[in-house]
């Protein structure tokens, strides 16, 4: 190994991958690489970095103490592990992402971010990196932004258009019918945490309304940053610097919005002005929570502390998203299945005949895996896709939420009235050939 590497710099060392420094100017920027280039940190850089962009990861976590770095990649909602990193490496590695993006290396302690680009062939991305001390040491994440957004719309995530429809009945757009008009009320967006997808159906969602035909006013805590959809105002609340929501909202009252959108409800107050502007002002507004499904969402807003009986009679619905990965279009691998077991998912048994799995190696003769196939690195996967839980509020629907604590119950009487769970969705996806019953358990799972 010895002479491989023997005259040639750091940057020379390590897989094919190009870093860039972006946010400073020129000179900031060449300074900042140059430095980077000649330090041994750049090669564990440019290995964690290229393990994401060859898997498409959305984000890096890497952990710092004492006795080193644990890094991983998340693929598609999963985290995957990559080798471990001996101190001295990893504390370099770290001081060169952080340089790349104009952080001080030398503070371990204090929360930062910033940019810096990685590239590896055909694969760019922009790499939002966050450091923070932790009590063992130092935690940076990577989130990996495509150049291209993942989705080009709500249509693209995989709901489905009866969904949709309902979706944008229950947030006012406007109905040739002028019964089925709604003018006001509240509506929930969710999706689970942690990678779960809140951002991408929040945006796509937002993207979906009627937002060029009324008027739309978001109001988000300042740096949250979530809310980036054309022909939506945003209006930043500094709360560390004593503004509040219901203040701002009461400002905003003066542009005379159709529409508030908060990506966060911070608390009862603004909940309870939100019921208002409901009750009074026939106005609508659009917020989001991270939760397991939709009844869950309902409930983390119904604790938040507004009388019950107000926030049922405000609310129109919830979309409750789920994501599951796609299998790859190339290598799946069909079965067929038996009759019991298309009965037991629920399945119309004459429409159904093959379903599919991830495909699956076998070994030749000579005990060699044949080559891993070139649409997905031999992953079976290829991107992910919506499962959408609509709940639409009505009469019956609303005294529960008014009334009945147990969460099940409330599920019960959703689906009895015909609300359809992210496990039927699911299962539709399931017929289509796009996931495997195995993906689906475990999407549906975690
Ligand atoms: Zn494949």
């Amino acid at each position: 190994m010895a002479t491989d590497t023997e005259g040639l710099s750091p940057n020379e060392m390590g897989p094919p991958v190009d870093l860039r420094s972006t946010t400073g100017d020129n000179s900031a920027n060449q300074t900042a690489e140059i430095q980077c280039r000649q330090s041994m940190g750049i090669v564990p850089a440019k290995q964690v970095l290229y393990e994401a962009l060859v898997n498409d990861a959305e984000r890096v976590l890497i952990d710092c103490t004492v006795q080193g770095a644990t890094s991983q990649i998340e693929v598609d909602g999963l985290w995957q592990q990559l080798p471990s990193l001996d101190p001295q490496s990893a504390s370099m590695m770290v001081a060169v992402m952080k340089t790349l993006a104009h952080l001080n290396p030398q503070d371990r302690v204090s929360e930062q971010k910033g940019e810096f680009t990685a590239n590896s062939g055909e694969i760019g991305r922009r790499c939002h990196i966050t450091s923070i001390g932790t009590q063992t040491g130092e935690r940076i994440v990577l989130k990996l932004q495509p150049k291209k957004p993942r989705f080009k719309s709500i249509t693209d995530l995989g709901i489905r258009d009866e969904i949709l429809d309902k979706f944008k009945q229950l947030t006012g757009k406007y109905m040739e019918n002028p019964d089925e008009q709604i003018h006001s009320g509240i509506f929930i967006i969710s999706a689970p945490a942690n990678g779960g997808g809140l951002s991408t159906v929040w945006t796509h969602a937002l993207g979906a309304t009627d937002r060029f035909m009324r008027d739309f006013i978001c109001l988000e805590p300042r740096g949250l940053n979530e809310t980036e959809v054309e022909n939506v105002q945003t209006i930043e609340v500094d709360m560390a610097g004593g503004q509040t929501f219901p203040q701002q909202i009461e400002k905003a009252k003066l542009k005379e919005p159709d529409v508030y959108v908060l990506p966060v409800v911070p608390n009862k107050e603004t909940l309870d002005v939100l019921c208002d502007e409901a009750i009074n002002n026939n106005r609508m507004s659009i917020i989001s929570v991270n939760a397991t499904d939709g009844v869950e969402a309902i409930h983390k807003i119904r604790t938040l502390g507004v009388a019950p009986d107000k926030f049922a009679k405000c609310l129109n619905g919830v979309m409750h998203m789920r994501m599951c990965r796609k299998l790859c279009d190339n290598c799946k691998q069909p079965f067929q299945p038996g009759p019991q077991y298309i009965q037991q998912l629920g399945l119309p048994p004459s429409h159904v005949q093959v379903l599919y799995q991830h495909y699956q190696p076998v070994m030749d003769e000579n005990g060699n895996l044949p080559e891993p196939c070139p649409a997905c690195v031999g992953k079976g996967f290829s991107g992910r896709t919506g499962m959408f839980e609509l709940i639409e509020l009505d009469d019956q629907l609303r005294q529960a939420v008014a009334t009945q604590p147990d969460l099940n119950a409330i599920r019960q009487l959703a689906q009895q009235l015909g609300n359809k769970s992210t496990q039927q969705e699911g299962i539709l996806h399931l017929a289509k050939g796009i996931t495997s019953i195995q993906e689906l358990q475990r999407a549906l799972s975690s």
